[in-house]
């Protein structure tokens, strides 16, 4: 196994490191708990398009870059170091640009060379407000009419919801009488979907929303994953993303450790610099470490991507342990700063509200566990 970054991603790094600091991190301190509005939104997405993040994993022929998964998660994190809530829409970009390049061509034609540009945002609405982990129980409807769909029901969580143009939908697929299964549609905006932008502990600047569809018409020929196979589709498409998450979230817990770095060397206690004192320094190493441990898991799991190697355990195996560290290491960052953690000028009161969300979005902590439970046991504890 080789631990080291080829010179290619060394000088990626050094390069997106170097324009983080000098353009993304004054954007987000500008916006931290504030709403960026889409037209900006647009533009910081465009310019992290020359840095191969947005979507240069892509195959060349489709338009990307051909970057590896591992340099792609290194850049995420990097990206969430200084702005979590700007990097969750650099993600659903990911994902959605791997949607749309892995759907029907008339579809792909239409719609890819937007999304590449960050002309147009996507997004993936799967979760519901009566099923979130429990996605088969899906009873957003799709009702077939002749030769469209007609869609009725309600989406919650959806990241980049508010700024979409169209999104990937996850519904029960009706036929006369008989329920197909899960389907997958492309919907576009025109069709005739409202958002609504959800308030939350932290990353506000960004989109979450819900989605309504009252009597939504959409043709046929906007299907992406015929019923019953959508399930099994959002789940290869997660097991690749999880991963990425646990690199973003790592990145906000590096941030983290920064910021107690510097504060501990600067705030004086007892006589001297609190980094001086030993159980300051037991939680400095052991914070390190956390993040050092967890992003081995999470490359091992985006090495078995760049290898096409079954990645569901290693997936689920990073993405539990890695977020959950990730939150551990925030804690005691904001303990090392004392009551000073908890005052909104310090940055690591922002980063403790915003690493919560990393242990149950794309499938909690304990929705993890449970396959990998299944794994060892052969026994589906769901
Ligand atoms: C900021 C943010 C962005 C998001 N973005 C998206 C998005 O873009 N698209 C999208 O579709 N969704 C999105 N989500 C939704 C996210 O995927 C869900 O929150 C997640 O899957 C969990 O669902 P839930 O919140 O409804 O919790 P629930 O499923 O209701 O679970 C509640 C609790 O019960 C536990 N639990 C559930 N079932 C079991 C079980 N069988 N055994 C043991 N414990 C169990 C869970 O682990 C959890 O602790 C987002 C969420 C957030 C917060």
């Amino acid at each position: 196994m080789d631990f080291s970054y080829t010179e290619d991603q060394t000088i990626l790094l050094d390069g997106f490191k170097r324009f983080l600091e000098s353009d993304i991190r004054p954007i987000a301190d500008q916006y931290r708990d504030k709403f960026i509005p889409k037209d900006k939104a647009r533009d910081i997405q465009k310019s992290l398009i020359p840095f191969g993040i947005v979507n240069g994993f892509l195959p060349e022929n489709d338009g990307g870059l051909g970057l590896d998964q591992k340099s792609y998660g290194l850049l995420m994190h990097e990206l969430a170091r200084v702005s979590p809530d700007i990097c969750i829409t650099t993600q659903i970009f990911g994902i959605t640009s791997k949607l749309i390049a892995a759907s029907p061509e008339h579809l792909k034609q239409r719609y890819i060379g937007d999304v590449l540009t960050c002309e147009k945002f996507a997004s993936v609405a799967l979760s519901e407000p009566d099923g979130g982990s429990d996605l088969a129980s899906c009873k957003l409807k799709a009702r077939k009419e002749g030769n469209h769909f007609i869609i009725n029901g309600e989406k919650t969580w959806n990241s980049s919801g508010g700024y979409s143009d169209f999104l990937f939908l996850l519904a029960r697929c009706i036929d006369g009488d008989q329920d197909q299964g899960l389907g997958l549609f492309l919907v576009d905006r025109e069709m005739g979907y409202e958002t609504h932008d959800l308030e939350k502990t932290a990353l506000n600047s960004q989109s979450t929303a819900q989605v309504f569809f009252t009597d939504v018409k959409v043709p046929e020929s906007h299907m992406v994953v015929a019923p019953p196979n959508a399930m099994k589709s959002m789940m290869k498409t997660l097991a690749m993303s999880r991963p990425i998450v646990t690199m973003m979230a790592l990145g906000i817990a590096q941030a983290a450790l920064d910021e107690a770095l510097s504060f501990a060397k600067d705030r004086k206690q007892f006589g001297g610099p609190i980094a001086g004192k030993q159980m300051i320094q037991d939680k400095l190493a052991t914070m390190a470490t956390k993040i050092e441990a967890g992003k081995l898991m999470a490359l091992k799991a985006l090495d078995a991507i760049d290898r096409n190697d079954s990645t569901q355990i290693p997936s689920a195996m990073a993405k539990w342990y890695g977020t959950e560290l990730a939150c551990e290491v925030v804690y005691d960052a904001v303990q090392i700063h004392g009551a000073s953690g908890i005052i909104r000028e310090y940055l690591v009161e922002y980063l403790h509200r915003a690493v919560r969300v990393f242990p149950f979005t794309e499938g909690t902590t304990e929705i993890q566990k449970l396959m990998i439970g299944r794994y060892l046991t052969g026994i589906s504890a769901f």
